[in-house]
């Protein structure tokens, strides 16, 4: 019987570089796509090369999701996608249901690449909005307006996507509960399928982490606190469910994929930098793109058997050498105990062999007395309480080195 397994394509170009952006992605221009001789062209045979290279492993595997992400993949050409989505299908056998996402930025999507997703048969679509305020997104250095948003918005429902997901940010600088709660009441009148709502994150080495004057403009901790607060109940509210501690879904359109990645699921990444986590193994692309160029390319033009381009592919990847059953006990129930199904003591015992109570039964126990923690029937999860504090209570579930 063919094994479930996830792809992620990874298309690491966007027009401009947002400042608070650590995501491996390099500012390509507004007019990327229309130079000749690009980079863009020798990615995508790259990256086609790529999935060729596991056409010999391919027949043990059914595929249940792919996501399209990046980066901003609507910065490429019509044809583009069309190109990488032929290049799966010829290698992997996709299920008749299968969810697809394409991740998509304002300024970048039109009619003719919307529809082009759509006869793909892409049918899921996920647009950066992050705020409606123009001077929020001006600072955070993104492309496009609130206007630009509502045009993508209503071109991916013209073109057929009737699952789409909304992205929005919380603790911008500059943001006031008011100005958050604009942005949310608009989303809302949209009426996507599925909200994503993320709070900004100061990461190193970030332009935005030198700008003092940024830095200083983030809300104060009461205000994200607020922020945060309003995200639940507003969207519940809605009749949105919130499926995971960001995430809210209208009912049925929770993100598979991104469930594959919190239950440990299996996946291939593909492209620059991308991650995967196959056969018992984690590894991620270089995030050198001259190097992954070359080697792909030079490697295909000089070896045709796609083991071997794997192979050559292997050399040039930073495998995690760290995975272990402590390691995934931990990733298992940081990311599941962040969902508000929880964790089930069964799928634990089959995912690794072992009693969760046996491994973990002291800080349930405790967290259950502390109200933070409940286990209904072997489904343990937060409560209330305890998705508002998780930090506190996912960090005690590391086990000892
Ligand atoms: S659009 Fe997304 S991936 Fe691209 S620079 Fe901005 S935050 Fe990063």
């Amino acid at each position: 019987m063919r094994k479930n397994l996830s792809l992620y394509v990874h298309i690491p170009f966007c027009v401009k570089k947002c400042i608070y952006c650590d995501f491996l992605s390099f500012e390509a221009g507004q007019d990327f796509c229309r130079l000749p001789g690009n980079e863009r062209k020798q990615y995508l045979h790259a990256l086609c090369m790529e999935i060729m290279s596991y056409r010999s492993v391919s027949d043990r595997y059914m595929i249940n999701t792919v996501f399209i992400g990046g980066g901003t993949p609507s910065i490429l050409m019509p044809g583009d996608i069309s190109l990488i989505m032929a290049t799966i299908r010829s290698v992997f056998k996709l299920r008749p249901d299968a969810e697809i996402t394409i991740e998509v930025n304002p300024g970048t999507l039109d009619a003719e690449k919307a529809e082009e997703y759509i006869r793909l048969g892409i049918n899921r679509i996920s647009i950066g909005l992050q705020s409606v305020h123009e001077e929020e997104l001006r600072m955070l250095g993104r492309i496009h307006n609130y206007d630009q948003f509502m045009a993508s918005f209503q071109t991916a429902r013209e073109a057929g996507f009737h699952n789409i997901n909304v992205d929005i940010m919380s603790a911008l600088p500059k943001q006031t509960i008011h100005s958050y709660l604009e942005t949310i009441e608009k989303v809302l009148k949209c009426s996507p399928e599925h909200i994503s709502a993320y709070s900004l994150m100061v990461e190193a080495g970030t332009p935005l982490s030198e700008d003092e004057e940024l830095i200083a403009a983030l809300p104060e901790e009461d205000a994200e606190r607020k922020m945060y607060e309003a995200t639940g109940i507003l969207l519940q509210a809605a009749g949105y469910r919130r499926y995971e501690i960001s995430n809210y879904a209208k009912e049925g359109y929770a993100c598979r994929h991104n469930i594959v990645y919190w239950s440990l699921g299996e996946y291939l990444g593909f492209g620059l930098g991308a991650a995967s986590f196959f056969e018992g193994r984690r590894f991620s692309n270089t995030r050198d793109l001259l190097l992954y160029l070359h080697t792909v390319c030079d490697g295909a033009v000089k070896e045709q058997r796609p083991e071997a381009l794997r192979r050559l592919l292997q050399k040039i990847q930073i495998r995690d050498e760290d995975v272990n059953t402590e390691r995934l006990m931990e990733e298992y129930m940081f990311l599941g105990l962040r969902m508000m199904k929880g964790v089930s003591a069964e799928d634990f015992y089959t995912y690794f062999g072992h009693s969760l109570y046996e491994v973990y039964g002291e800080v349930i126990k405790r967290h259950i007395r502390t109200g933070l923690l409940l286990d209904e029937g072997g489904i343990v999860r937060l409560t209330d309480r305890g998705i508002d504090v998780s930090n506190v209570v996912l960090s005690d579930f590391l086990l000892d080195p």
